[in-house]
């Protein structure tokens, strides 16, 4: 029974309800949750608080330091937080290894936090006056995460909100919190006082609480667009800074001219990795002109040679799916493709490796002459199926990709710098590869789409996560000067 984590140890309460773990890869129950009440939020919460003095109080070195060591325990960790994350969401080792060094690189930005909350300082703004900016952290925050990065998203969060002096909740997806509970043993263990950073599992009913809570200043979130609008309205009307990422639909743009051997690679590798259960997934393949009927041949071909199977089986490639629900609801995707009239070429309906045939699995899955309109074009599918859409020209592919309100990643492929540069300039989308299909900015940039795959004004993490967790405050001042007294009833004047 996995528990919550308050004031740095482990929560002993007897749960009031539990939720299920799944293994994806067998099918199997193989641990429970417990699911929070309200109460159990307000608990975290008030650890949270109390903490929070001494804690924006504690040196900003003091502060790096936790990061630093908190930084060799994950790489000394890695391959332990990555098994936990095969053991529930069902990605392959090796992904889930690349999964805790994307979070990893967060936490080494946030070793930089001595110089990121660095203020401005300006002297001599009027006689004998000086002004000077500084940043101070919001208090206790929450971040609200989803099931498909398990270590990397909480971790695009709470390091920054913490180095920030900032004491946080968090509450990680239900689906597979086994990670969160593992970083949190380690920050523990890297220094962090109890109560510093503080997990409490569950579903709405602690969301719900934790948007209310007066207590709570900011809350992040990355999910999908629905609970992302929600999550901004409700918290917003409560007062609270937020920033919410949403679901997303990617286009790959495919021109003529373009390497189709580079093409298919990059189709295949970010259509169908990690099953497609990524944010930044290529779900929509745009091949404009004759470029459909040269690239589909070497997708297939590539989808022939894919190897789908367990996750914690090195010769695996490609996972399971998380739950049985989610998988059910990929599979009635690829039905209802083949109802609304889209080419089924590649059909991953009904597959299992042999003796796991009550694994979540769905194989690779190709469709071609996809049209928006159809199901699959237009919601966001979150599974292993890669849609072709056929497009005369390349306005045409622009066009598609600026109509959709999804607008989290894109991409073009072609050997045509203007071409390229046309892209990146028209585009109305937040991340953007030219020959590249997943564009995840390092940590030292900042990460978020535009449109409905963002609600609030600030991305995450990078210098952008520095602005959300920090609010500015500007001192102007002025040290008593014998010569300069008086009453003066006008608006400080500068420049005097
Ligand atoms: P989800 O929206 O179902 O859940 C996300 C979080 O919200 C979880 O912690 C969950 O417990 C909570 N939640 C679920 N339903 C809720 C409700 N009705 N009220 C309050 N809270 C609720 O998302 P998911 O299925 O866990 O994750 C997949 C989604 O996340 C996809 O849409 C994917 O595109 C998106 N995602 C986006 C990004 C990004 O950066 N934009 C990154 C990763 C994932």
């Amino acid at each position: 029974m996995i528990n919550h984590w308050i004031n740095g140890q482990l929560w002993e309460q007897k749960p009031v309800r539990t939720g299920p773990i799944y293994n994806p890869a067998t099918g199997a129950v193989a641990d429970e949750v417990v699911l929070g009440t309200a109460d159990d939020v307000d608990s975290a919460v008030e650890a949270a608080l109390a903490a929070y003095d001494e804690w924006r109080e504690t040196p900003v070195t003091r502060r790096q330091n936790v990061m630093f060591a908190f930084r060799e325990l994950v790489v000394d960790n890695r391959h332990e937080i990555a098994k936990l994350i095969t053991a529930e969401h069902g990605k392959t080792h090796s992904d889930a290894l690349g999964e805790v060094q994307r979070g990893l690189e967060v936490v080494e930005f946030a070793c930089n936090i001595t110089h990121l909350l660095k203020g401005e300082f300006s002297e001599q703004v009027s006689t004998g006056v000086d002004t000077f900016t500084m940043r101070q952290p919001l208090g206790v925050v929450a971040g609200i995460t989803p099931f498909n990065f398990p270590a990397m998203v909480p971790m695009w969060m709470f390091p920054l909100a913490i180095a920030c002096g900032n004491t946080f909740v968090l509450k990680p997806s239900e689906k597979d919190p086994s990670p969160s509970m593992l970083c949190a043993e380690l920050l523990k263990e890297a220094g962090l006082p109890p109560g510093v950073l503080n997990v409490v599992h569950g579903d709405k009913v602690g969301v719900d609480r934790i948007l209310e809570h007066p207590d709570i200043a900011a809350v992040s979130f990355v999910g999908s667009t629905p609970i992302a609008r929600y999550i901004y309205e409700n918290g917003t009307r409560a007062g609270k800074r937020v920033q919410a990422l949403g679901g997303a639909k990617n286009h790959m743009v495919v021109l003529p001219d373009a390497d189709m051997e580079l093409s298919a690679d990059a189709a295949v590798s970010a259509g169908y990795g990690s099953a497609g259960e990524r944010c930044m997934a290529i779900s929509v393949v745009v091949a404009v002109g004759d470029a459909a009927d040269r690239l589909i041949p070497q997708v297939k071909a590539r989808i022939a040679k894919l190897r789908t199977g367990p996750g914690d089986d090195p010769n695996s490639e490609m996972g399971p799916l998380v739950t049985p629900e989610h998988r059910d609801k990929v599979v009635g995707y690829i039905d209802s493709g083949v109802d609304q009239g889209a080419d089924l070429v590649v059909d991953g309906r009904g597959f299992a490796p042999d003796g796991f045939e009550d694994g979540f699995y769905v194989a690779p899955t190709l469709f071609d002459r996809v049209e928006p309109g159809m199901k699959i074009y237009d919601d966001e599918i979150f599974g292993p199926v890669l849609s072709v859409v056929r497009v005369e020209h390349y306005q045409d592919a622009i066009d598609l990709i600026n109509a959709s309100p999804f607008a989290n990643g894109t991409a073009l492929f072609t050997n045509d710098g203007g071409a390229a540069r046309k892209f990146q300039s028209e585009i109305q989308v937040g991340m953007v590869g030219v020959n590249v299909p997943i564009p995840v900015p390092l940590a030292f940039y900042s990460f978020g789409g535009w449109k409905s795959s963002i609600f609030g004004s600030n991305a995450i993490y990078g210098p952008e996560g520095i602005r959300f967790y920090t609010r500015q405050k500007v001192v102007i001042s002025r040290w008593p000067d014998p010569m300069h007294r008086g009453v003066d009833l006008g608006f400080p004047q500068h420049g005097r």
